[in-house]
């Protein structure tokens, strides 16, 4: 696919502020003629990394004067942010564009857009231009800056408009965004992957490695922080080579030193960090920064040398658990989460065996467990020794109680324990409670006013669940 790029990222914003500025009085004066506003609706599938473009999209459409919807017979504009890291989330997104063609026919006016991680597969761009014909609009992950341009152009055709740019960009910044929760934001530090795992779509969806500016992302903090915002998740597919491709060198620990320097800034959290990459300076940085929350999510895959080969990790059981112990012994309170990738192709008995024994060793708090899926386009795709379904599940439900008993285990002895916890919603689970998540990422659930939502808390815990917690409140912090 061709790449279009005549325009400086400046020249960029500043014609798709004139384009939302046109759709926004467009949709100013249908309102004022009919009463009615134009409504969008977005399914995100996948990562944070999506559920933040979709964040942006849904800023820009707000200043283009659209409103939210839920309901798709009631919206005006309907988008699919897409995922194709799963075979699954790929399936469900060709069965709800098949379900939206009555929608269509009804409502001619209804404009369908689809983006995100699968469009940057050129086959699945032709099999959607070629089958589901009632799609208006389809780009990539390196062109949501250019939504309003795209969505412009999608109302004055009845073709479908397609904009995939191959590679990545120069970083567009200042897009509008709204975001998800009012006390916590996720942003990004770096775009991209340069690792090339072996099952992994990423690199060729998301292109290579880029970190954002510091001054940028300490800017947009700044300013989340005075909105309100007390938790930050810096995101990135590989936060621990942040700073690689930035003129002035800086490393993923210095800039977790200037974050955590930030005034009002309560809770820092990253994801994800790349085993091969972690270093003890992190670790320290961790342990040394008092907003650093006591959370590391550092991605295993699998308990194999052997495996882990296979897949292009780039480093060793031995490695990993190195950092691990070394990060226990640094952080109090750690607490540890993971990946764990059951039925890549070749996988033995003894493979799992191997897994279980470093879950046993690590003691996780908590894990995302996945079966392999063929990802066409990986190198993995084209191996032979896939492994049959039945016999993937069944390691995988072994795996899966192994570490249950782990986690339950480790939450049975939290009891008497006492939390922070920033208070974030009514929980839905367990009735008539309020919910929120202690710096260890423990879900705590407890039985208080709605006007404690937005503060931090202490929570003593009196019953804890298999998954989460449930305690009592034992004081509101003045923070
Ligand atoms: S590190 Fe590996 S698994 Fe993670 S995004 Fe990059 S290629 Fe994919």
């Amino acid at each position: 696919m061709k790449i279009d790029r005549y325009v400086s990222p400046t020249e960029l914003i500043l014609k798709n502020q004139i384009i939302m500025n046109d759709i926004r009085q467009k949709n100013h004066e249908l309102f004022e003629k009919t009463d009615k506003t134009n409504k969008f609706m977005i399914i995100t599938y996948g990562c944070q990394m999506n559920e933040h473009d979709s964040e942006k999209l849904i800023g820009m459409l707000k200043l283009m004067g659209y409103e939210r919807t839920e309901v798709k017979e009631d919206a005006d504009l309907i988008i699919f942010n897409t995922c194709c890291v799963r075979e699954n989330a790929e399936l469900r997104v060709y069965g709800n564009l098949g379900h939206l063609k009555s929608l269509k026919e009804k409502n001619p006016n209804l404009k369908i857009a689809v983006c995100g991680c699968m469009m940057q597969q050129a086959q699945v761009v032709e099999e959607i231009k070629k089958k589901y014909r009632h799609v208006d609009l389809i780009f990539g992950t390196h062109n949501t800056h250019n939504f309003p341009s795209l969505l412009s152009k999608a109302f004055g055709t009845k073709n479908t408009v397609v904009e995939v740019w191959d590679n990545e960009g120069e970083i567009i910044e200042g897009l509008p965004l709204e975001r998800k929760f009012g006390l916590k934001a996720y942003v990004n530090i770096m775009y991209g992957c340069n690792n090339f795992c072996t099952y992994c779509i990423v690199p060729y969806t998301r292109g290579r490695e880029r970190s954002r500016k510091t001054e940028d992302i300490i800017n947009e903090i700044e300013g989340l922080v005075n909105d309100g915002i007390k938790d930050v998740t810096l995101l990135g597919q590989n936060v621990n080579s942040y700073g690689k491709t930035l003129e002035n060198k800086i490393s993923f620990s210095d800039l977790l030193r200037e974050v955590n320097k930030i005034e009002g800034i309560e809770r820092i959290k990253f994801m994800t960090s790349h085993p091969k990459d972690i270093s003890k300076e992190l670790i320290d940085t961790m342990a040394e920064c008092e907003h650093v929350c006591e959370h590391l999510h550092l991605p295993i895959q699998a308990g194999s040398n052997r495996l882990l080969k296979a897949m292009n990790r780039n480093y060793t059981v031995e490695k990993y658990m190195e950092m691990i112990n070394y990060a226990k012994e640094r952080i109090k309170g750690l607490s540890i989460s993971t990946d764990f990738i059951i039925g890549f192709p070749g996988e033995t008995d003894e493979d799992i065996e191997d897994t279980i024994k470093l879950i046993k060793e690590v003691r996780y708090d908590s894990a995302f467990t996945y079966i392999y899926s063929k990802r066409q386009g990986t190198p993995a795709y084209t191996y032979e020794n896939q492994i049959d379904e039945k016999l993937k599940h069944v390691r995988f439900e072994k795996v899966l109680d192994e570490l249950n008993k782990i986690i339950i285990e480790k939450n049975a002895n939290r009891k008497g324990e006492i939390l922070e916890v920033l208070v974030e919603e009514k929980s839905k689970s367990e009735d008539k409670l309020l919910t929120g998540r202690s710096r260890m990422n423990n879900g705590v659930h407890f039985e208080g006013s709605d006007e404690l939502i937005g503060k931090f808390v202490l929570v003593k815990i009196t019953n804890p669940k298999k998954f989460s917690l449930v305690g009592e409140l034992v004081e509101v912090l003045d923070k």
